[in-house]
């Protein structure tokens, strides 16, 4: 019968994933951190029981974090990413040729080590020379960091563990002050179907920060109910499609200015939870 992994979503909602085999376990500081080898979806990224990235579908959740609010700014050079351990998020963002400088703050090192030893199809932007990896509590990093961005990317783990705190309100009026006065903030907002009240936090407290605020869907097969949200803040500019100066990015595999566009197109069930 093999081996087989058992992420529990809900106490009556649990996936089960035929693994080749567990190619690295270890308790890092923070989290249970696991590397396996999937049946249907590659290589993939556990940490506490829950599956982070795999390396079949990962474009979309990347694509869809780094390129919804890269492209809604005319020009982002300063990009901050907080969390994205896996270097999904950070290999998109560089794709942009605007981008001089992109600080992933990281709690855990050793999320990094891993995926740059065993994903590095994912991890591939860590080598990169604009990229500075600062490993902190992103939560602390916020609060006294002098630097401005252009764009921060909130790409944390469920609010569990270390990530509760990412999901609060103080988290994101620290964030709107590092931001340039054009500046936009992109969160992922979790599942609407599945974890509404996570969902309608993260949304609630994007529009109590900032003067725009706008929800955006995609689907991630692997992620529970594959139904997923991204939430925008923005002090000038509208998220809903991408800035007119901005050329077309190629070789992407799912965002389109198409696709951009009609992400922001809501199903009442969700206009109705942010509502
Ligand atoms: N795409 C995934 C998702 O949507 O669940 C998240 C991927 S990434 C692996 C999440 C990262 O957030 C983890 O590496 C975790 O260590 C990091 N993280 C959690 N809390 C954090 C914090 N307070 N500061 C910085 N990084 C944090």
């Amino acid at each position: 019968m093999g081996i087989w992994l058992q992420e529990e979503h809900t106490r009556g909602y649990v996936v089960n994933w035929r693994l080749h085999n567990i190619i690295h376990t270890e308790t890092t500081r923070y989290q249970e951190l696991a590397i396996v080898d999937t049946y249907e979806w590659g290589k993939a990224l556990v940490l506490d029981g829950v599956v982070q990235t795999t390396e079949k579908d990962e474009f979309v959740y990347h694509e869809m974090i780094a390129h919804v609010g890269m492209m809604a700014h005319p020009c982002p050079r300063k990009v901050l990413i907080i969390g994205g351990g896996d270097g999904g998020v950070l290999r998109e963002v560089l794709k942009h040729d605007s981008v001089t400088s992109v600080d992933l703050v990281e709690i855990d090192e050793r999320v990094i080590e891993n995926c740059r030893l065993y994903l590095p199809t994912i991890a591939c932007g860590f080598s990169d020379n604009r990229a500075n990896i600062i490993i902190e509590d992103g939560l602390k990093y916020v609060k006294n960091i002098k630097n401005r961005y252009d764009v921060v990317i909130v790409d944390s783990s469920d609010p569990v563990g270390p990530a509760v705190e990412l999901f609060g309100d103080k988290f994101y009026r620290d964030v709107y002050a590092i931001l340039h006065e054009d500046g936009l903030m992109v969160a992922q907002a979790e599942s609407p179907l599945f974890f509404g009240e996570s969902f309608a936090q993260v949304f609630g407290n994007m529009r109590a920060t900032f003067p725009i605020a706008g929800v955006y869907l995609a689907c991630v097969p692997t992620y529970v109910s594959g139904f997923w949200a991204f939430a925008v803040g923005s002090k000038k500019y509208h998220p809903e499609q991408p800035g007119k100066e901005r050329k077309p990015l190629t070789g992407l595999k799912y965002y389109t200015p198409d696709i951009h566009r009609a992400a922001f197109v809501l199903p009442p069930f969700v206009r109705d939870l942010v509502r």
